[in-house]
């Protein structure tokens, strides 16, 4: 599956929506949409406009089924949740208009702020579960809950986008059975293992985000969006507590009650969390409190999810593969992974193979997904050749040509490879932005490289 080049698409919207909306800068793109800025043409006002990547291979019922959730999710009109105005089908092109809202989204705020207030953080949480009730009530789950999808309007308020549309857009492309829709990083253990999920799905996300406001980071991380799906199935969260100090108690119950793995455990409605998250807004409730942290302690207890791990290893190994790449390699989107040689999954193996027709009597070397790198989504080095994808497609160089004349050339902390095929002499840089270890991978991949031809039995 190839993306089309924004640009093109730009291009393409332009056409579709002529008359009508005169189309802007690229906001932003995700795993399978653009978002473009543009301008009712009547109203003379911005929108945003999500365009789903056409490549998607949208037809006849398909469509009809993402127009069906999209009207759906349009009937939603609530505060705290970012408006659609029209959702159409033209010239081949499946969008979406929906207000703009200048300024970041929190997935911006954290890149810059690393972690932020817990007052800060309490009360975009206490937004967004509002939104999250709203729409439960309507009988739309959000799916995609993670802070990308919360946008920060100019005075900081929390605008929930994309509510629904990452089912819609899997219900357009339906081309993969059981395909998992969401991000590894937010998603519940329910939603990980493919079951049937309900609001409790959104509320443990937004106790992921919550979790990531306080402490910077996510709970759970890894190296593959396998690994990190299998912690959400059976690992217990990291405690804040213990992660950041200064997260008031109260906030860390809400968000460790929010995390529970059993739906069961957790709030029992986003309303629940909402009015929890509430009561964080008196005066010195969110003073740190040493001693309800010990009486919670005691109170707590381990459920091992064995059977659950077994079942999302199993979920990993046949439905996450799509997941992987289609959302991994193919888009960018995270986590980095930088592998070489044996320490390869085979499961990465085998869907490299898969996706990108890698004949079994060539050997996988090395294996690169980037997010949020330029130029670069992903990488697979095999004993014959490099494999290179991007939003601008596949792209695949002959080792014969290139006769191993490649340049690791290091600057400051980052690090780029560049690549000359000697027959054309054209330059190309294949991996942009890399730090230390994963350049020291790559030249591990290189090295391999230098030895006989299948050795690896990869
Ligand atoms: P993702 O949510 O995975 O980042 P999307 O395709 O949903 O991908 O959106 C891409 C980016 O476009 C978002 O991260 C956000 O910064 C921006 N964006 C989306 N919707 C809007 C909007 N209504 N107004 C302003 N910016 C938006
Ligand atoms: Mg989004």
């Amino acid at each position: 599956m190839q993306k089309v080049a924004p640009e093109e698409l730009r291009q393409r919207l332009q056409d579709a929506v002529q008359g009508e909306f005169e189309v802007g800068r690229l906001l932003g793109q995700g795993g399978y949409a653009s978002v473009f800025l543009a301008q009712d043409l009547m109203l003379k006002r911005d929108v945003a406009i999500k365009v789903l990547d056409p490549n998607l291979s949208i037809s006849g019922d398909h469509s009809e089924r993402f127009l069906t959730e999209a009207r759906l999710v349009a009937q939603l009109e609530h505060p705290h949740i970012v408006p659609i105005y029209q959702v159409e089908q033209k010239n081949n092109l499946l969008y979406i208009v929906m207000r703009y809202i200048p300024g970041t989204s929190l997935g911006g705020l954290l890149a810059k702020e690393g972690k932020i207030p817990p007052a800060q953080a309490a009360s975009i949480a206490r937004e967004v579960a509002d939104a999250l009730d709203f729409a439960h009530h309507h009988k739309v789950i959000h799916r995609d809950i993670k802070p990308d999808n919360i946008l920060l309007d100019s005075s900081g308020h929390a605008v929930v986008t994309d509510f629904g549309i990452a089912r819609a857009a899997a219900a357009a492309r339906l081309t993969q059975e059981g395909m998992v829709v969401g991000t590894p990083q937010y998603m519940s253990p329910e939603q990980a293992s493919g079951e049937e999920i309900d609001g409790r799905s959104d509320v443990y996300a937004l106790g992921v985000v919550m979790y990531e406001m306080l402490a910077g980071h996510p709970p759970f991380g890894g190296r593959t969006a396998a690994q990190i799906l299998a912690k959400h199935l059976s690992q217990k969260p990291p405690s804040l507590s213990e992660n950041s100090k200064d997260t008031p108690e109260m906030l860390s119950e809400i968000v460790s009650k929010a995390l529970a793995k059993d739906p069961g455990d957790r709030f029992a409605t986003a309303r629940a969390m909402a009015e929890a998250l509430g009561g964080t807004a008196a005066p010195g409730a969110l003073d740190s409190g040493a001693q309800q942290r010990k009486r919670r302690a005691g109170k707590r207890r381990r459920t091992v999810l064995v059977i659950v791990g077994v079942l999302a290893l199993l979920v990993v190994a046949f439905g996450l593969g799509t997941f992987v790449l289609a959302r991994a390699l193919f888009t960018g989107d995270p986590p980095a992974v930088s592998m070489t040689g044996s320490n390869i999954p085979p499961v990465l193996v085998q869907l490299a193979r898969e996706k990108l027709q890698i004949p079994p009597t060539d050997s996988i070397r090395y294996f690169f997904v980037a997010h949020g790198r330029p130029n670069t989504d992903g990488v697979v080095i095999t004993s014959r050749e490099l494999i290179r994808a991007d939003s601008t497609g596949v792209r695949r160089l002959k080792w014969g040509n290139l006769a191993f004349n490649l340049n690791t050339k290091l600057t400051g902390s980052s690090g780029s490879v560049v690549v000359r095929d000697q027959e054309s002499g054209k330059v190309d840089t294949i991996l942009r932005g890399l730090n230390t270890r994963e350049l020291s991978v790559f030249g591990q991949a290189l090295k391999e490289l230098e030895k006989p031809v299948g050795d690896s039995g990869k």
